[in-house]
């Protein structure tokens, strides 16, 4: 089950600083509060059963700040995969209980005691064997898998019923709890990373202790799953798969990782230079780096892969370092309900957000918790720069534009980073474009259709290209008859632009033809005007607004409630 930092749920506004309390015990929770009925929480919703439904059936831990039976009766109709539910818990409002609701073979208990502990309270668990034996078989800790589920209930029930049990390998997590260990028990447990045969009376777990290197993009799935084999080692073992980070961007290496589950981690040709210099290959370099240089080592055939055995389960998380990651994304021109799915996933998992202030606050609570790094709206190549440069550290950086981020915005200034001042470490990040809804798509909708035949976009800021291609720009595109949308029409130092473009364009159109003035499209203080181009003038307009203007072609139509209407019909006449 992939790991998601749980959620505190609050209700109402004395439930605030109990949720915080909470929280001290739970890195990276985040706390929701019901709008209208509680401040200063990370994330405010409006409806509790969806809220609720949606963080449950992404796999959050969920802590409810209310009755136990509010919570099951919200989450009952998702309720059917034991194995892939999160944990649930209800806490009373006044702290004095902590209650285990859903969860228990993804660690509800332990959550349960951390939470009690904190609240100086006991928690209400009510799994027999996790009372009696201090530890709960069907979940073990994260870094050891349970390679028999199947075989574990009879084997609980034995042990309830007064079977002794024996221990053979090492896992702290087992011989520091209260299960009844015998040497001569007819009961088993075996922590191995080797691949054994299971059977009814013994439990196997297998510790995430084995680091896999590979060296280059030639090694495949198939040769390692043969050394896996040939080496008796099971692949639930595996805890990651490793290489030195110049080739961290060969899909091969992730597609590896994808199939045995684990993640990919890499070292800089510095971490491996002592182990190099002592003569290892590069493989067994990596690998061994993995393991701290204290794990055995066991030759493949190939020098470009290799595996280390640690003596201790190994947590990725902490060694070397993962593939940097540098996703570009728009926002849209406004709130959430104009945001893509994708674009708020990344906003979730990004670890740094780099973008101008205004765009960063249109985020709003999905930026909570992460490094900002707020820049001019001007420094657009250092701000492409400086990302790049986080994101080779093994930072996952969204940069922040609002709209479509390919839309006079940043993707064009990364790329233009890429392409002319390149670095090699750059090489190794995977860069992504997550698209947004430009600010005349939004602009368009909110009147009709007026961009429902050809039409351009045109900048008429003279910052970046020459005032002369823009005129011609506008004059040609006139001529050809399209429809219009001007970006950044007019600023505070630039004012005549906007007037001049409107002389280009009488010599061609209509005064009548219709103009779409649209400002804060989708944001607070929205404002849309239909206007003619006869009356279009630079007080109309501002860095916020975006102007449609009509072909030959655009209508406008007078609706019973007084709006107007613009649309440009997809024949031509
Ligand atoms: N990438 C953005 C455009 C950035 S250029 C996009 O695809 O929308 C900035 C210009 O976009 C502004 O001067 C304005 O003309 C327009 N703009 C951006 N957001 C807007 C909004 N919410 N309402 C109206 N115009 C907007």
């Amino acid at each position: 089950m992939k790991k998601v930092a749980p959620a505190v749920v609050v209700l109402s506004q004395n439930s605030v600083a109990l949720a915080r309390k909470i929280i001290t015990v739970l890195p990276g929770a985040t706390l929701y509060g019901l709008a209208g009925r509680t401040s200063q929480v990370d994330v405010s919703f409006t409806n509790f059963g969806d809220t609720l439904r949606e963080l449950f059936a992404e796999g959050t831990p969920l802590i409810g700040i209310c009755a136990a039976g509010i919570l099951i009766r919200t989450l009952a109709p998702l309720i059917s995969d034991k194995r892939q539910e999160p944990p649930l818990l209800a806490v009373a409002e006044d702290g004095s209980a902590v209650v285990p609701l859903l969860g228990g073979l993804n660690g509800v208990n332990d959550l349960a005691r951390r939470i009690a502990e904190v609240l100086d309270t006991q928690a209400a668990i009510t799994t027999t064997g996790d009372i009696r034996f201090r530890t709960a078989l069907l979940s073990p800790p994260p870094e050891y898998h349970l390679a028999n589920p199947d075989d574990a209930k009879k084997f609980i029930s034995d042990l309830l019923a007064g079977e002794q049990v024996k221990l053979e390998g090492i896992a702290p997590w087992l011989s520091h709890s209260q299960l009844p260990f015998d040497s001569h028990g007819n009961l088993t447990i075996t922590v191995t990373e080797r691949c054994v045969t299971t059977t009814a009376n013994c439990l196997v777990y297998h510790p995430k202790n084995l680091a896999i290197a590979i060296s280059d993009n030639s090694v495949t799935l198939d040769s390692i799953q043969q050394l896996l084999t040939e080496a008796q080692l099971a692949p639930a073992s595996i805890a990651g798969i490793f290489a030195p980070l110049t080739i961290a961007a060969q899909p091969a290496i992730h597609q590896i990782a994808d199939a045995f589950g684990v993640p990919t981690r890499f070292f800089t040709t510095s971490q491996l230079e002592s182990l190099l210099s002592q003569g290892y290959h590069l493989a067994a370099a990596v690998a061994l780096a993995a393991t701290n240089s204290s794990g055995k080592l066991l030759t493949a055939s190939s020098s470009q892969m290799a595996i280390a055995i640690s003596p201790q389960p190994i947590d990725s998380n902490t060694i070397g370092q993962p593939q940097g990651r540098l996703a570009i994304i728009g926002t849209g021109p406004g709130g959430l309900q104009w945001m893509s799915p994708e674009v708020k996933d990344i906003l979730k998992s990004a670890t740094d957000l780099v973008g101008y202030k205004t765009y960063l606050d249109l985020v709003g609570s999905l930026a909570v918790g992460k490094q900002r790094h707020e820049s001019d709206n001007r420094e657009e190549i250092a701000r492409a720069t400086m990302a790049l440069d986080l994101a080779a550290t093994g930072r996952y950086v969204a940069v922040v534009s609002s709209g479509d981020p390919g839309i006079y915005a940043m993707a064009a200034a990364v790329f233009e980073v890429l392409h002319h001042h390149h670095k090699p470490e750059w090489d190794s990040i995977d860069i992504h474009v997550a698209p947004g809804i430009s600010a005349m798509q939004a602009a368009a909708a909110t009147v009709g259709a007026p961009l429902g035949h050809d039409f351009c976009a045109i900048s008429l800021s003279d910052i970046l290209k020459p005032w002369p291609i823009i005129e011609q720009r506008i004059a040609a595109a006139a001529q050809a008859d399209f429809i219009m949308a001007f970006y950044n029409p007019i600023s505070k130092e630039r004012t005549w632009q906007l007037a001049a473009a409107k002389n280009i364009l009488l010599q061609y159109r209509q005064p009548s033809t219709p103009v779409v003035l649209a400002r804060n499209v989708g944001r607070p203080g929205q404002r849309v005007r239909v206007i003619t181009l006869e009356e279009l003038a630079p007080d109309t307009a501002d860095m916020r607004t975006v102007i449609l203007v009509g072909s030959s072609q655009t209508q406008t139509i007078k609706r019973s409630d007084g709006s107007i209407s613009v649309y440009t019909p997809r024949r031509y006449h």
